[in-house]
């Protein structure tokens, strides 16, 4: 074994030393500024990562220079973690390390025998436990006596306790970097984004004694609310106690004046306005909002330590727009502090995280929000109980396009099956509902009303709460934080807006959605699925006429029912958006979705149909498909059936008429879904401008509008180029680009997702977290052929990743004009295109 000699090994911290969270952590680098303030720190010093990492390969520390550290200590110091981020953790802090018979005996003269003993048995405890690694129960007890506890050391050592400070502090800095490179530690920060390799250094300081006359004692006091980031003091002092040691009158203290009980402020008014002092420093000093820590000794207050207070998501907001209101940091700095998933935290209840929570299952976290409801199981169950005032949750093994006006009745939804973009969690993300979905542990039977979780069975009517940002299912009904779209949200998301060098479009399909897309200050609709605005009682059954028609003169008398219906959607969107732009995607699913499943459905089809049974279902029968994913969906039907296209296109062109009347001009942008070659635009391009040609005609009235592809076949994006020719916009649509890139079904791949996740195959879900390397590529190719060919068409993407950080990251770099998500994922995406662009 060899001596570590290196002078810079430990260096104490003064206010020029060479410390840098880099090389020393952030413990070492946060009491350095400190220091530099002239704040109260005691004597500290800095282990560099390289010397840590060299104890933990077995080099000893320089004896010497422990020895010295320790005198100057007045005999005892204390050992903290310092990795380079407070998250990652690190082992736990010895303190009091020093300590032995002698100075057992100086301190029991100067503070008292129960002051000592609780001193020393502290360290005994900590010392047998995390460096001599004994039997934990046998240290650890309340009940164990300081004599106690140096006789079971010596028993299961058979050496005495050690007695030389110096070796001491060699074995507890030699245990702490090897417990930094365990299994445990390892995962641990690996789970909060360390790299495996990350480096921890190690501060030792001097014990600053919280046990012994006068006013003395420990405790913390920060000075924002971690919940709601209101201007607050809040932490505790315990009198008389330090880490676990307690001595003799042990005490918690409030800090401020409480009717509850006596506090800080009352007892030392004059260390409470030190504290206060010291707090309102730091935060101007360190540009954050800090939590202290700090020690009492007989009315004088040491500051030991520091960290970022921590707070919930929507105190990150209020925390970070007040240091920036304050003049403490830019309002460029307040955007970049706020993790954009933040913001969708405070758009919805949350379920409140210092209560209780009866976890039942768990699933993918595909709509964020909380709420409680009671277990309906089909959609007519989610009316009624809608109707009777009650508010219910939607359990289905998967929903399927006619469970709309269920989950419109619902305040939650939990499926079984699915995925980040299956139907469920689509249209949940658009109404804002919380959606859990891919709940595979979930067993539900709807004949018996019954779904078993986690082992127990619940019942219809019983309640559950779905926390839909974190992925789980609680019995019964949970406490709840409430919507925080405050003064700080908005201040925020302006200084966003400022800094954003791509728009944010919403995918809105209703006059609602559009709303709450201009409320969260959406600048257009990148997506308007069409289909959505067929499934009302009133569309439906004009739908399934249409469908069933077998003559063209029958199939255009039901598209006349439709086209005043359209007509009016379309008008309504365009008035609530204002001139800002509206991208209508023409009707994208396979027919079949509008036509009933059950034999029930089918009878009752046939009688408003007046056919014979037989007939609906030989029909319905002829419509499905072994892939209706792959099958007559999209420009398809559009190409086979084009009359639907027509009546579209016309609604759409009579509306930008009417709503042009009335305000600013529209130019209404029309999508064409699935493409997958140039020739399907081309003919779908010369129907639409002859619709637009008549209309102009019919009306004398002349409009602009602009033609669009939707890129979501791989093909399409491969051919980008020449389909640019005939388009003025294209707009990947990456949750059906990543289902046929990977050919991986959007609405099965729940099932086993979560294996595949865990077991490293794939790194993310693709349907959630844009796959760059695969899908990426392809938008990456496409966007660059179509540029290739007509350096000015704009390119968006709207698939679901538009509202995901880490993908509007990747678009950005792509080039993308604007990214499109559900409205309330919109402030979202506008963080964190602001974060990119700045
Ligand atoms: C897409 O496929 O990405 C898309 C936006 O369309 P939809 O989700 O409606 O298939
Ligand atoms: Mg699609």
């Amino acid at each position: 074994m060899t001596a570590l000699t290196d002078p810079l090994a430990i260096v104490e911290i003064t206010p020029s030393a060479g410390v840098h969270t880099l090389t020393h952590g952030w413990r070492a680098k946060c009491l350095q500024r400190l220091i530099r303030m002239e704040l109260p720190v005691p004597a500290s010093f800095a282990v560099s990562a390289d010397a840590v990492r060299a104890i933990a390969a077995g080099q000893i520390p320089d004896r010497a220079r422990l020895a010295a550290i320790i005198e100057r200590a007045d005999g005892l110091v204390s050992v903290r973690p310092s990795a380079q981020n407070p998250a990652w953790g690190g082992p736990g802090t010895v303190l009091n390390v020093g300590i032995n018979a002698a100075c057992h005996a100086r301190l029991a003269e100067t503070r008292g025998k129960s002051a000592a003993d609780a001193l020393y048995l502290g360290f005994v405890q900590a010392y047998a436990i995390h460096v001599a690694r004994l039997d934990p129960d046998m240290f650890s007890d309340s009940d164990v006596g300081l004599e106690t506890a140096l006789r079971s050391y010596e028993d299961e050592t058979d050496e005495e306790f050690p007695q030389d400070p110096t070796r001491q502090l060699a074995e507890v800095l030699r245990s702490m970097a090897r417990a930094w490179d365990g299994p445990t530690a390892r995962l641990l920060r690996q789970a909060k984004g360390a790299p495996a390799t990350a480096p921890l250094g190690l501060v030792v300081q001097d014990m600053a004694l919280a046990i012994g006359p006068g006013v003395t004692g420990s405790g913390t006091i920060q000075f924002a609310d971690s919940v709601t980031g209101a201007p607050r003091i809040t932490g505790r002092f315990r009198g008389q106690s330090q880490g676990r040691a307690r001595g003799e009158g042990a005490e918690t203290l409030y800090l401020t004046r409480d009717p509850r009980g006596p506090s800080l402020q009352e007892a030392a008014p004059e260390v409470f306005a030190d504290l206060v002092r010291y707090g309102v420093a730091a935060r101007e000093r360190l540009r954050e909002e800090m939590q202290i820590e700090f020690v009492v000794s007989d009315g004088h207050v040491s500051v030991i330590d520091a960290i970022r207070t921590q707070r919930s998501s929507r105190a990150s907001v209020r925390i970070a727009v007040a240091l920036a209101r304050d003049g403490i940091i830019e309002p460029r700095d307040a955007v970049m502090r706020v993790e954009p998933r933040a913001l969708s935290d405070l758009l919805h209840h949350q379920v409140d995280p210092r209560a209780p929570r009866d976890v039942i299952t768990r699933g993918i976290n595909a709509s964020p929000g909380a709420a409680t409801g009671r277990i309906v199981f089909t959609s007519a169950s989610a009316q009624d109980a809608e109707a009777r005032g009650e508010r219910c949750v939607l359990v289905r093994r998967e929903t399927v396009p006619e469970d709309i006006r269920g989950m419109h009745a619902s305040v939650a939804v939990l499926t079984e099956r699915g995925g980040m973009t299956s139907h469920a969690a689509v249209i949940a993300r658009g109404l804002g509902l919380p959606c859990i979905v891919g709940a595979s542990g979930l067993s539900i039977d709807t004949r018996a009303r019954i779904m078993i979780a986690g082992g127990r069975e619940f019942h219809e009517g019983e309640e559950i709460t779905i926390d839909g940002t974190s992925g789980e299912v609680l019995a019964g009904a949970a406490e709840m934080l409430e919507p925080a779209l405050d003064d700080s949200f908005a201040q925020l998301l302006e200084w966003a807006d400022a800094h954003c060098r791509i728009t944010v479009r919403a995918n809105a399909d209703t006059p609602e959605d559009a709303r709450t897309a201009r409320m969260f200050n959406a600048q257009g609709i990148g997506l308007c699925r069409t289909e959505h605005m067929f499934f009302d009682d009133e569309r439906l059954p004009a739908m399934r006429e249409m469908i069933f028609a077998t003559r063209p003169e029958d199939r255009s008398l039901s598209l006349e029912r439709l086209l005043p219906m359209q007509r009016s959607d379309f008008t309504k969107l365009f008035e609530i958006m204002a001139g800002l732009p509206v991208t209508i995607r023409l009707f994208d699913p396979p027919l079949h979705e509008f036509l009933p499943h059950d034999r029930e459905g089918m009878r009752e089809l046939a009688e408003s149909l007046d056919l014979p049974l037989s007939d609906v279902t030989r029909r319905v029968d002829a419509l499905s498909e072994f892939n209706p994913m792959l099958g007559m969906r999209g420009v398809r039907l559009g190409i086979t059936v084009p009359e639907i296209y027509d009546m579209q296109a016309r609604a759409i062109f009579e509306a930008t008429i009417e709503a042009s009347r009335n305000g600013a001009a529209v130019v209404p942008e029309v999508m064409i879904p699935l493409v997958s070659a140039r020739r399907e635009v081309e003919l779908v391009k010369t129907r639409i401008d002859a619709v637009a040609a008549a209309v102009r005609n019919e009306t004398r009235k002349d409009f602009a509008y602009r033609l669009g592809v939707m890129v979501e076949t791989p093909r399409a994006a491969l051919r980008a180029g020449d389909i640019a020719e005939h388009a003025a916009f294209l707009s990947f649509g990456t949750n059906d680009l990543t289902q046929m890139t990977y050919g991986l079904s959007r609405d099965d791949a729940g099932r086993f997702m979560g294996t595949y996740v865990n077991q490293g195959v794939y790194s993310e879900d693709p349907f959630h977290i844009l796959d760059r390397e695969g899908v990426g590529e392809l938008v990456a190719i496409g966007a660059e052929r179509a540029r290739l060919h007509k350096r000015d068409i704009t390119i968006s993407i709207c698939g679901e990743h538009g509202g995901n950080p880490e993908s509007i990251a990747f678009c950005l770099r792509a080039g993308v004009n604007y990214v499109s998500c559900s409205p309330f994922r919109v402030p979202v995406a506008r963080l964190a295109a602001a974060q990119e662009s700045i």
